[in-house]
């Protein structure tokens, strides 16, 4: 803190400024309380095979809903977790949690989905993930194969060791894919050293697919390059028809978005599970 100088006082602080500071703190003590509190819940987003309209998996999305600031955006807490180190635990609960949901459907008898779970950079960096990872699928009984996990590419990129480990993690069955890709910046010669399977298009370029002929033209090469390299390739924020056109044409596997679903409670989707697994049967 900027102590008074002279009579120039606190020159350095706006009141915008202060107001940033008191609110992260707010944030930051709030968080601390959040696991205990019971105020975490995931939501999960469902993941689409463009060719057969139907749910391959989904994607589990970290919702805070504080008793009296209401619902706050990951966008705005997650950063904060992770600067304070909170993420490791927090990751863990939704890890947890969303391998326990999966292993849920699947003992209702629904058919097996892969479950997406987002892994933030201080998750990934630690020591011991590999094991942790191992020890909870364990204790959930998940089947490695249905369980997948989003770096992005600056996760891997500021990561010591982060080829061997992800490369344990293949070798333990699990699904790896690249988060938000395209919005990096970085090399693209890590796509042929990395033991990845699948590539997430970030939604800023799904977005103008119709109205920005160069957006549509980096997607169809992302594509296009993902497949000579043997990657499967999904689309975020997927809104509309069009756009879904668009990724059948170039022949996108996946898509994910609000035309097919928001991310929904594991009670709502477990709804839309049973009304597929009863138009199957009939
Ligand atoms: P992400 O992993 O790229 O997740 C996709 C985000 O796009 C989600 O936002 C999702 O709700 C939103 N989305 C999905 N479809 C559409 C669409 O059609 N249109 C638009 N405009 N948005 C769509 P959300 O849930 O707010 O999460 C934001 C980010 O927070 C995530 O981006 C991820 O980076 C992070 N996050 C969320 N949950 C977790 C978590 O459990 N752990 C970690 N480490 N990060 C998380
Ligand atoms: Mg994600
Ligand atoms: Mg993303
Ligand atoms: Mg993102």
């Amino acid at each position: 803190r900027v102590k008074e100088q002279g009579k120039n006082n606190f020159q350095f602080y706006t009141p915008e400024m202060n107001e940033a500071v008191t609110k992260k703190m707010k944030l930051e003590i709030g968080l601390r309380k959040a696991l205990e509190r019971n105020e975490f819940k995931i939501v999960y987003q469902p993941q689409i095979d463009v060719e057969t309209g139907g749910i391959i998996g989904v994607e589990a999305l970290l919702r805070w809903h504080h008793p009296e600031w209401g619902t706050i955006s990951p966008a705005e807490f997650i950063p904060i977790a992770e600067e304070t180190g909170l993420i490791l635990q927090i990751g863990e609960w939704v890890l947890q949690g969303a391998c326990r949901q999966n292993k849920e459907w699947q003992n209702a008898g629904y058919a097996p989905l892969r479950m997406a779970v987002n892994i933030s950079s201080r998750q990934f960096q630690q020591s011991d993930l590999v094991e942790r990872v191992r020890r909870i699928l364990r204790e959930t009984e998940l089947e490695p194969q249905y369980l997948e996990l989003e770096l992005t590419e600056s996760i891997i990129q500021d990561s010591k060791y982060a080829v061997a480990k992800m490369q344990q993690l293949k070798e333990m069955g699990i699904l790896l894919s690249i988060d938000d890709f395209g919005t990096g910046y970085s090399s693209l010669s890590y796509l042929k050293t990395f033991p990845i399977h699948t590539l997430k298009i970030d939604q800023s370029f799904t977005r103008n697919i119709y109205s920005d002929s160069k957006d549509a033209s980096l997607v169809e090469t992302i594509i296009a390059m993902a497949h000579n390299l043997d990657l499967k390739v999904i689309a975020e924020g997927v809104e509309t028809e069009e756009q879904l056109e668009f990724l059948q044409q170039k022949q996108c596997n996946e898509a994910q978005g609000y035309f097919f679903s928001r991310p929904i409670s594991a009670e709502d989707l477990a709804v839309i599970l049973q009304e597929r697994s009863v138009s199957e049967v009939s």
